[in-house]
């Protein structure tokens, strides 16, 4: 891996460059754009990847158990270069389900959480003896036909809503009013009735929030979070087999955004894994995690198709935009709109700047990839590029609006 270059934002330098070209996954970029035939795309960097899990397994404690969260990026290569590097994989629909038993992870090494889940779903789950994390006591009924109808015994968790939530976190998904897992307090209702019924009760989930840098914060919810498993625990109606403290870890996407301090993560970990290996022996502790595994090894690449000025301003219009990436056009989850990290791909070397803004081509003032963004001088036909792309890109935007092309996704 290339050491940071002073004044290049640290995303763009995790890759190398070579004679000016972005190299993804060893390939210049114009001859990846060549073989992948057409712009715009995605291209995810395997080697990235698997870097990235080594170092996750480095800095979290032995016993703790790696999850990949599939939703982050589902495409079936990837859930395929992961799947026998991580522990487990987490789903949430049934397609997402096919892809995690089609990259050959065990399931009773899979779990499938969401509100909402579909009788179909249910049985799909059930008949591959995947752990279905129970989202209502609703959703508990439905499990249990599912388990009668084809005589098998389910595999459950319970989804808890904790009566925290993790802070400062890009999206809250616990703690207060909430679609996601029961809430705490009803938690011990629904064991009994678990215990009552032909299910095979497993553990817990809960999960607080996503896209967190700090670790202080991070470890005060994980912290609480093996507090609140541990004493739910004590009304569990069998032994508990895992505790999915989800996850959480988030990736720097703006200037002023420092890495997440993952040695310090780690090392909080393992004192909760000591808690939970005292109280309960036969349980495993599990972290699930989708954005921190792959959102930087992904980057989403456009080409410049026309450039012009307009009240004194430049525009790059590109041939992708929101519809193939909502998330870097800012309409996915935040609150201010910031640049993702851009580049001109093929003018990494090129030391001069032009501030420009970057467009697509849709018909709506929210298609802007970049903002007054200091790039190289760009020209038509060059290709513009989006870091930190590899997390919540192509499944996470509106690919049919405006009726362009859908972008290809590779994995390098
Ligand atoms: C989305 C999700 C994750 C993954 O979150 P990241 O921020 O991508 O790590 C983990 N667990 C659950 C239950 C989720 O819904």
């Amino acid at each position: 891996m290339m050491a940071n270059s002073p004044g290049k934002p640290h995303p763009i330098g995790q890759f190398d460059t070579e004679d000016g070209f972005l190299v993804i996954g060893g390939v210049r970029l114009d001859r990846l754009a060549a073989r992948v035939g057409r712009t715009p795309f995605y291209a995810y960097d395997r080697a990235h990847i698997s870097r990235r899990i080594r170092q996750l397994k480095r800095s979290l404690p032995k016993n703790i158990h790696l999850h990949y969260a599939v939703k982050a990026n589902p495409m079936p290569a990837v859930v395929g270069h992961i799947a026998p590097q991580v522990d487990g994989l987490d789903v949430a629909s049934g397609r997402e389900m096919n892809a995690a038993l089609n990259a050959g992870m065990e399931s009773a090494l899979i779990s499938f959480a969401g509100p909402g889940k579909s009788v179909t779903e249910i049985d799909q789950a059930v008949a591959a003896g995947i752990t279905v994390n129970l989202e209502s006591a609703v959703e508990l009924g439905r499990v249990e036909k599912a388990g009668k109808r084809l005589s098998l015994r389910p595999r459950v968790a319970v989804r808890v809503n904790p009566d925290f939530s993790l802070r400062a976190s890009g999206m809250h998904m616990g703690g207060g009013a909430q679609q996601f897992g029961i809430d705490a307090a009803r938690v011990p209702e629904i064991l009994d009735r678990i215990g009552r019924a032909d299910l095979d009760f497993q553990g817990f989930h809960i999960f607080a929030g996503s896209q967190n840098l700090r670790a202080d914060l991070l470890i005060e919810a994980q912290a609480k979070t093996v507090d609140l498993a541990l004493a739910l625990a004590k009304r569990a109606p069998g032994p508990v087999r895992h505790i999915n403290i989800g996850g959480g870890f988030g990736i720097p996407y703006f200037p002023n955004d420092r890495s997440l301090d993952l040695r310090a993560v780690g090392r909080a970990l393992a004192a909760s894994r000591d808690r939970v290996e005292a109280a309960l022996p036969q349980a495993r502790l599990v972290v699930e995690l989708g954005r921190y595994i792959v959102g930087e090894a992904g980057v989403y690449v456009c080409r410049v198709v026309d450039r012009k000025t307009s009240g004194g301003e430049t525009f790059l219009v590109t041939d992708g935009g929101l519809h193939h990436h909502l998330a870097a056009s800012g309409n996915f989850g935040q609150t201010i709109r910031r640049n993702y990290p851009l580049a001109i791909g093929n003018r990494m070397n090129e030391e001069r700047r032009k501030t420009v803004n970057v467009v697509g081509p849709l018909c709506t003032p929210l298609d802007l990839l970049g903002s007054k963004v200091d790039l190289p001088p760009a020209r038509v036909g060059d290709l513009v590029v989006v870091f930190q792309s590899g997390a919540y890109g192509k499944t996470a935007s509106p690919t049919a609006f405006l009726s362009h092309p859908e972008p290809e996704e590779v994995l390098v």
